[in-house]
């Protein structure tokens, strides 16, 4: 095995246990060069061991961690110990049902780097987004058909991620049986959805806003609701079936819309639903100068943060879309308003909302503050686990 010696002064975040290791931090490698996805021996400069990972020959995070415990090696009894750990916290959550949905392991904050396994009615979807991960698809379907007696694990490596770890995408069947074109999944609130594991957005779905929809539906009884970036109709199903009076969905995406409908269908609900496949931005300003009102406004955007270089154009997409949203709310509407970008933090957001509000002439009270469903746990050593956060407020 490969030994990596850290630069002097730069062993702090590894002591901490912090599970990356950055292109920068390392000094000099001894042994065989390690080849895409090998397991490696970090070592402090003064020489004493640290901890042990995977190596990646491309990204700018050269290795990441899996232990910190001399006797334990990066093997396949590791990979089976933290699955089934990942997938009893799920189930101890009560999230892990035969119809549910639920993510079964959340990479890092499950101590496995790169590997995103979601759970669909009997369906697993896997996303290996690193090196090590790839080399080790055969094993990882291996100890999840194992663990969890699957129908079928279907890969949906196809995030851009990848790209920075010089693998191609890739999806496709894994193990067992195809997932159907369309899955109907059971989600909290007994709401019904229709997904589609294998050209859907991420995995299928956003299993991430599961509970924050039935926060933001405890307000839309007898309400007109305006859900935006709604893709598949989360937070309009919730709403419908909360009792929301009417609701007009707004997505780019036609397929989102279709299966929305779908959505609809199976939750047999009366409120009555209009869908429009246009950019956010433009339907916002023209019910705004169309005079037409809304009791809530949902606002989930997509990432719109990439990389720190982003985060200020970021800002202000957030905060333009924010200020129009305030605009065509009634007084004493709600606004449940989200950000995805993990680097926006919740002051920053918090901030840009103010903003918002400031241009807006409004007052704005935050009435509830909202984050990524239990199953997206945040580990304490890798703060970089939590990126969603959402502010349900009163606006006057
Ligand atoms: N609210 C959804 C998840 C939203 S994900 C849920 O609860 O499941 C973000 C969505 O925004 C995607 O469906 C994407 O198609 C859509 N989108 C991205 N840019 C957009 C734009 N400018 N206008 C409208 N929709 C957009």
């Amino acid at each position: 095995m490969a030994i990596v010696t850290l630069q002097p002064g730069k062993e702090r975040p590894v002591t901490l246990r912090h599970p990356w290791v950055f292109s920068g931090a390392i000094a000099r490698i001894q042994g065989n060069a390690p080849v895409r996805g090998e397991v490696v021996d970090v070592y402090a400069a003064r020489g004493d061991w640290l901890a042990r990972g995977c190596w990646s020959d491309e990204s700018q995070i050269r290795i990441r961690l899996f232990t910190w415990n001399h006797n334990e090696p990066v093997d396949d009894a590791l990979f089976r110990r933290r699955i089934e750990r990942a997938v009893d916290g799920r189930r101890k959550l009560g999230m892990l049902t035969s119809d549910g949905a639920c993510r079964l392991i959340y990479a890092e904050s499950d101590g496995l780097p790169g590997l995103i396994v979601d759970y669909y009615a009997g369906f697993l979807v896997v996303q290996l987004l690193t090196q090590a991960m790839a080399l080790r698809s055969a094993m990882i379907a291996h100890i999840l058909a194992e663990t969890l007696a699957p129908h079928g694990i279907y890969e949906r490596s196809d995030a851009d991620v990848r790209d920075k770890e010089g693998l191609p995408p890739a999806s496709g069947v894994l193990w067992g049986e195809a997932p159907p074109r369309l899955l109907h999944v059971q989600l909290p609130g007994n709401i019904r959805h229709a997904v589609d594991l294998r050209a859907g957005q991420k995995t299928g779905a956003y299993l991430d806003q599961a509970f924050n929809r039935l926060r933001v539906a405890a307000h839309c009884a007898g309400a007109e609701i305006l859900d935006c970036f709604c893709y598949t109709g989360g937070f309009t199903i919730a709403a419908a079936r909360a009792g929301a009076c009417r609701a007009t969905a707004v997505d780019t995406s036609e397929a989102a819309l279709n299966m929305l409908r779908d959505g609809l269908a199976l939750n047999a609900t009366t409120t009555p639903v209009e869908t429009v496949a246009a950019d956010v931005f433009q339907v916002l300003r023209r019910y705004r100068d169309e005079q037409r009102r809304f009791d809530v406004v949902v606002l989930d955007p997509p990432k719109f943060a990439h990389t720190h270089a982003h985060v200020e154009r970021a800002t202000r997409g957030y905060k333009d879309v924010n200020l129009l949203a305030m605009q065509v709310l009634r007084p004493g509407g709600i606004l449940a308003t989200f950000s995805c970008s993990g680097l926006v933090s919740s002051d920053l957001f918090q901030k840009v909302v103010f903003g918002a509000a400031l241009d807006a002439r409004r007052d704005v009270q935050i009435i509830e503050r909202l984050t990524q469903s239990p199953d997206h746990p945040v580990l304490l050593t890798f703060p970089e686990g939590e990126y969603l956060k959402g502010l349900i407020c009163r606006v006057w």
